[in-house]
């Protein structure tokens, strides 16, 4: 049991008191089957119509229930002889499980059940009964025998906020609010506690909350103290960068060089999180680091979040780095082994200067001589935890290399000090000059061939125009086919035109030489898939049409939007989109519509999806939070922040107490 118990993360009794109910099982009353909804966890009642062993794919027992409001399916793969044999028709049987969708009607598969006999009678339980979450061999009933057991101690532990405090924030006390959430008394209202708005819960969030608050807050002042190389005091070869750019700095990007080069001057890691809307120009904000680094003989690594980004930055940097004399490597899954290896000898030796690639950069085989800059574009897809394992991939010795940070969605300042509050935050709050604002209009499929006449008519006028076709399935087969399909449609529709096709299937050669022949103006039509969704850049491109627009996130569909509106001229982007639409997809076109600022963008997305979804969390299971969630408890965040400098200055080596109560894996941070 102890051993099942360490897998989650509990070894001391206080870790079962602060082991909380994912949820809570209303078992306080019988639904009519009628009323079923799937996804449902709840209590029926009904009797056996009929009971009988089928033979499908396995051997089941299937079990017709009704109430008279309707009938459910009970389906059981494991099961006895005598279990078929006490379903006879006419028993009446109480079942609690997750009502599922059936093959012919709603059905749950394995529903915890009872016969109910006369005696019976109608007894529900009169409180909520908690679910914790669990590990294999670990059942619900071990759970609350257990917390029973420690709820007994619950005196020896120690309430870790100043009274002062809780009575500040109106907090609940730490012993009635553990005994309120594990136990919770009959007369407490059930639709508090299930969407966590009870002050019980309250009092734990707002707990957890400054726990990970103040374990960022660490983590930054340890990273402050580490060990690492002063470079960037030379800046040669960035003034010769600057020297053969046809343009010139943007104010914001001057002044976010100056302080990452600021940062890397010192021995200590610079670990910042540089963010800037879409076209803000990050890229060359993150080639000036790299050339800072390399002037001081060190290595950069460019770590993009696929495979497509990934080469767009190794065209750029090429682009930017080899007039220099430098040395750009490309390191990805997709190449030929001996290829990688020439690669990676290179880096071993000390031959290439800046290497570019996905995870792919990361693996074991993958070193580097001096790595002196690690940047991460698009970070928020990594995590607190990943980022201390790139930290510690490229570590030389004692000395720990700098990490620069990018990405394009604009992170509200309260939840950036939660989310990323180990980061010094930079941002890119201008975009170049001539950048148009672009009209967005949404269009439902029907009126495609208005839209096919309307890029005619542009394309007359000497402008060009991008299809890009989506689809949500992640096949890129699909996708590609989906592309070549259209593309034969508008070569048919617009015989004059010259149309050119991209899309993710093509050699690397093929795809290039599509963009070079697009954007020297020989194609005037451009069909490509979400390929394009990064670095491409034709000023003379003003017309986008986005199929299945409901279908893609807020963030990409304004990414997309941002490879037009690039010259002087005005330029428009068509939304289509297959009506009916729902509500969530209703307000994501509505947002494009009406703005174009990325900032804003976000903030939408954010409400809409949630934090969770925006920074990736869900996957990576980054910010495990255990009873808080960022998207429902934003609004306690200032106070949070408060509470927590409150408590440093107070009761500071209440602090480190509080990581350690809350944050799974504690130690290791600490470690670090
Ligand atoms: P993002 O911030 O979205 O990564 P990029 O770095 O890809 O943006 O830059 C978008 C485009 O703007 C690129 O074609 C880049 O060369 C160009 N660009 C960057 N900085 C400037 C500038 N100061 N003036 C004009 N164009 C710029
Ligand atoms: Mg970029």
């Amino acid at each position: 049991m102890a051993e099942r118990l360490a897998r989650l993360g509990i070894v001391l009794v206080q870790d079962l008191l602060f082991h909380l109910p994912l949820r809570y099982q209303d078992r306080t009353r019988i639904y009519p089957i009628g009323s079923l909804q799937p996804g449902q966890e709840v209590l029926i009642e009904g009797e056996v119509e009929h009971a009988e062993i089928v033979m499908r794919r396995r051997r089941m027992l299937l079990c017709s229930l009704s109430d008279g409001s309707g009938r459910i399916t009970l389906r059981f793969f494991h099961f006895s002889n005598a279990q078929y044999l006490s379903m006879s028709k006419g028993k009446r049987l109480r079942c609690f499980g997750e009502i599922r969708r059936g093959p012919q009607s709603l059905e749950i598969v394995h529903p915890e059940y009872k016969i109910q006999s006369q005696q019976t009678g109608n007894i529900v339980e009169d409180t909520l009964t908690p679910t914790y979450p669990t590990t294999e061999g670990l059942q619900q009933r071990s759970f609350r025998r257990l917390i029973a057991l420690a709820l007994k101690h619950i005196e020896s532990l120690e309430d870790l906020i100043p009274p002062h405090i809780q009575q500040h924030y109106k907090l609940t006390g730490l012993h009635e609010a553990l005994q309120t959430l594990h136990h919770p008394p009959p007369d407490t209202p059930v639709s508090y506690l299930l969407s966590g708005e009870h002050p019980a819960q309250k009092r734990l969030i707002f707990e957890e909350m400054m726990a990970h608050h103040l374990s960022l807050r660490k983590l930054r002042q340890q990273t402050k103290q580490l060990p690492s190389i002063a470079i960037g005091n030379s800046d040669k070869l960035y003034q010769q960068l600057l020297a053969q750019l046809p343009f010139t700095l943007t104010n914001a990007q001057q002044r976010v060089i100056a302080e990452l080069r600021h940062d890397m001057q010192q021995s200590h890691p610079m670990s910042r999180l540089v963010q800037g809307d879409v076209g803000s120009g990050k890229t060359l904000v993150a080639a000036a680091a790299a050339l800072y680094a390399i002037e001081s003989e060190f290595q950069v690594a460019l770590m993009a979040p696929t495979e497509i980004l990934a080469e767009q930055h190794y065209q750029n940097f090429k682009r930017w780095l080899e007039p220099l004399g430098l040395q750009v490597s490309w390191i990805s899954g997709k190449q030929s082994s001996k290829q990688r290896r020439s690669e990676i000898e290179n880096l071993q030796l000390g031959m290439t200067h800046i290497a570019i690639g996905t995870h792919a950069l990361f693996q074991a085989d993958v070193q580097f001589k001096q790595l002196g800059l690690v940047i991460v574009d698009e970070q928020h897809r990594f995590g607190v935890d990943q980022r201390l394992a790139l930290r510690e991939k490229g570590r030389q010795g004692e000395r720990y290399p700098h990490q620069l940070i990018m990405t394009a969605t604009p992170i509200p300042r309260t939840l950036a000090m939660t989310a990323c509050a180990d980061l010094d935050y930079s941002v890119i709050d201008e975009l170049p000059p001539g950048r148009q604002k672009i009209t967005t209009v949404a269009l439902p499929n029907e009126r495609r061939d208005e839209i096919i006449q309307r890029i005619q008519s542009k394309c007359n006028e000497g402008n060009q125009v991008y299809w890009v076709c989506t689809l949500i399935e992640e096949s890129e087969a699909l996708q590609c086919r989906n592309a070549e399909e259209t593309w034969e449609l508008l070569k048919q529709k617009l015989p004059d035109l010259e149309i050119g096709l991209v899309h993710g299937r093509m050699k690397a050669d093929q795809k290039e030489a599509v963009m070079n022949a697009f954007k020297a103006g020989e194609t005037q039509v451009l069909v490509a898939t979400t390929v394009i969704e990064v670095g491409v850049d034709v000023p003379n491109a003003t017309l986008m049409i986005i199929e299945n627009a409901e279908r893609l996130g807020l963030a990409q569909l304004h990414q997309l939007r941002g490879r037009v509106g690039r010259g002087s001229a005005a330029s428009s982007c068509v939304l289509l989109y297959q009506p009916p639409l729902s509500n969530n997809s209703h307000r994501r076109i509505d947002a494009l519509r009406k703005s174009n600022d990325g900032f804003e963008i976000a903030r939408i997305d954010l409400e809409i999806r949630g934090p969770g979804e925006v920074f990736g969390t869900r996957q990576t299971g980054e910010l495990r939070f255990r009873i808080a969630d960022l998207g429902r408890d934003q609004a306690l965040l200032p106070q949070v922040q408060q509470a927590a400098e409150q408590l440093l200055q107070e009761a500071p080596e209440n602090a480190d107490k509080l990581i350690q109560r809350w944050i799974y894996r504690a130690e290791e941070y600490a470690n670090i």
